[in-house]
């Protein structure tokens, strides 16, 4: 059974823009900034700190909702849930000795709702769209979103529109309208999803929870770094490898950090943070490569990591200023190494990767190579989806049982 969360205190003073700093009022309904940047929430985190322990927080449920004082949902009979489980970390000490390299961990979110991490994202998104009165939620999809809106909004009597590129995973466009959004498939990439949602929305009356255009699925993307600190002893790994598309994951844990450091729950001390995006689809790369503030659009993306394959982010600026301050980077790679990484983690140490969580480890032995990665580091890798959820190689020998079996050729 679900337990019963307890209602705490909550501690959301604002909203702010994440370009100027203007300020928003909490507890009304935002999508963008003026200037069309993410709102990000704010605490009043001397408060935060004083009202809680780690000590109260370990002899919580191990779920992401022990974590309660640092997010914003204020009343908790608007929680939707549907068991947030902390994931685990899972060392590849086969692999790691195979490089001759420290430490090497995976962080399992494929055992979140949905089987990925964008249920993090979205259950925070859609208890406050509930907290707040939102009838009608759109989204612009890889695939993994849209299943983890819907699954949550049919929970929580919310109509969901859901928009996917036409050759989104077909699992994935399958689940979304099993679990009751309106579901569509178009010609275009998700950027060109998402102009369908921002331009239809006020005539349908659309919420729009395109990536980063509400304040909340950064709270709850938020919450893989609290979890993975906590975790780890309240310490953080040297460095993170984060599979990036929006990059709301690898922002979310970066403000995660500063929100630890400010209690005073961690030191400095931050991980190097590495985007890893796929070759086909890098804009993220050729930016960091160009000491740009921002992206360009990439044209013709592609890649067999759907949820990496996004042209353009809304949050590029925040993904480079956080990769650059972590003292990491940005890389590439290419899709054969991708398949063959998550082949070897499979086969190694029999962790099913998703191809995004590959790439993840394809980018740690790429650059254990070239050296931007030493093998002392403590490297923690993002597998943010079940490997169940993709298309596998076929497999299996027909054996007739109307013959005898001949063991040798076995
Ligand atoms: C969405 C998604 C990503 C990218 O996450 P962002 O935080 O949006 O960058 C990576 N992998 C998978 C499987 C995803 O669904």
């Amino acid at each position: 059974m679900l337990n019963q969360i307890t209602d705490t205190p909550t501690f959301v003073t604002h909203l702010e823009c994440s370009q100027t700093g203007k300020i928003y009022a909490a507890d009304q309904l935002h999508g963008l900034s003026e200037t069309g940047k993410p709102l990000l929430v704010r605490y009043d985190l001397d408060a935060l700190g004083k009202a809680v322990t780690k000590k109260a927080i370990a002899a919580r449920v191990p779920e992401f909702w022990r974590y309660r004082e640092f997010l914003p949902v204020r009343k908790t009979a608007n929680i939707v849930r549907l068991g947030e489980v902390m994931t685990p970390i899972i060392p590849l000490p086969a692999i790691a000795k195979k490089l001759g390299a420290g430490e090497i961990l995976v962080k399992d979110e494929g055992r979140l709702p949905t089987g990925s991490f964008k249920a993090r994202g979205l259950a925070l998104a859609v208890s406050m769209a509930k907290e707040l009165g939102v009838k009608r939620m759109a989204m612009p999809t890889n695939g993994n979103a849209g299943a983890a809106l819907a699954a949550y909004c049919s929970r929580a009597g919310i109509e969901t529109y859901v928009f996917c590129p036409d050759d989104t995973p077909e699992i994935n466009v399958r689940e979304i309208a099993l679990q009751g959004a309106k579901t569509y498939l178009v010609n275009g990439l998700i950027d060109q999803c998402g102009r369908i949602v921002g331009e239809g929305k006020d005539a349908m009356e659309w919420f729009d929870t395109s990536t980063l255009k509400e304040p909340y699925r950064i709270e709850g993307k938020k919450t893989m770094g609290l979890e993975l600190a906590e975790q780890l002893g309240w310490e953080v790994p040297d460095i993170i490898f984060y599979p990036t598309g929006g990059g709301t994951g690898l922002i979310g844990m970066w403000k995660a950090f500063e929100e630890l450091e400010a209690i005073g729950w961690i030191g400095a001390k931050r991980p190097r943070m590495v985007a890893v995006q796929a070759a086909g689809c890098a804009p993220i790369v050729r930016a960091f490569e160009a000491g740009a503030d921002h992206a360009e659009r990439w044209e013709d993306a592609q890649t067999v990591a759907a949820g990496i394959r996004v042209p353009a982010a809304v949050g590029d600026f925040l993904i480079l200023d956080a990769v650059r301050k972590s003292g990491g980077f940005a890389c590439a790679v290419a899709d054969d190494a991708i398949i063959a990484a998550g082949e070897e983690v499979a086969k190694t140490e029999g962790l099913m990767l998703c191809p995004e969580g590959a790439a993840t480890f394809a980018a740690y032995k790429q650059e254990l190579s070239s050296g931007r990665v030493e093998a002392n580091e403590r490297a923690l890798l993002f597998n943010c989806a079940t490997g169940l959820k993709y298309p596998m190689p076929e497999a299996g020998i027909r054996l007739d049982i109307t013959k005898e079996v001949d063991y040798d050729l076995l």
